[in-house]
């Protein structure tokens, strides 16, 4: 089965006003879209084809090297994206608040408080220079840890490839396109007003399912 693009868990509204409609459309309908389309073209008719795509991006190493890259961009932007749109909620309706239970718990066991979680990933969402991700993983020890990657790499990819590696659980869009119509070039008021609009419960599920 070659890739699709995956529906959005609500209406290119909903998130508003933290991102905006018309951000939201070209971004899912564009840009995902093009990581779907780029993707399928490069694994036809390859055995990876049949694979789902966090298999495909697990195992870059063994892709044909000729295909590498662009798998590498296009099955990375495809599996970012998935996950990002499953991360946010619109405001107030499941969007938005703190975590609790387990993941409040493995939180405050790696930061302290909330708060200080929340300055520590902005910092790596702000410090990533061009494009990338922001990224909450847990790693090969069941911690949390805070890391970036760039473009569209993915912690499953692994350190030697990404850069930082673990299971992701929470990931954010720093790429201009997810942001430049409404913040311009302000990527702090981004990160800032993001954390309105993130599905802590999901957040939780994906701990739960990592660790
Ligand atoms: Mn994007």
């Amino acid at each position: 089965m070659p890739f699709t693009l995956p529906a959005l868990p609500y209406g290119f509204e909903a998130l508003e006003p933290v991102i905006d409609t018309q951000t939201m459309q070209i971004h899912h309908g564009k840009h995902h879209q093009a990581y779907v389309t780029n993707a399928n073209k490069a694994l036809e008719g390859t055995p990876w084809a049949e694979k789902s795509p966090e298999d495909v991006i697990r195992a870059l190493g063994d892709i044909p090297a000729d295909k590498r890259t662009v798998v590498r961009n296009n099955a990375g932007g495809h599996v970012n994206h998935s996950l990002f749109w499953t991360l946010m909620a619109p405001p107030g309706k499941g969007g938005g608040g703190a975590p609790t239970g387990a993941l409040a718990e493995g939180i405050a066991k790696g930061w302290g408080t909330f708060e200080h979680f929340k300055e520590e990933f902005a910092k790596a969402a702000a410090g990533r220079f061009g494009s990338g991700w922001a990224w909450l993983v847990v790693g090969r020890d069941g911690a949390l840890q805070i890391c970036s990657t760039a473009n569209q790499d993915n912690p499953l990819m692994g350190s030697g490839i990404a850069g930082c590696e673990g299971t992701p659980i929470l990931g954010l869009d720093v790429w201009e396109h997810a942001y430049y119509l409404k913040y311009q070039n302000r990527r702090p008021d981004y990160v800032t007003a993001w954390w309105g609009v993130v599905n802590w419960p999901r957040v939780a599920d994906l701990y739960a399912k990592a660790k």
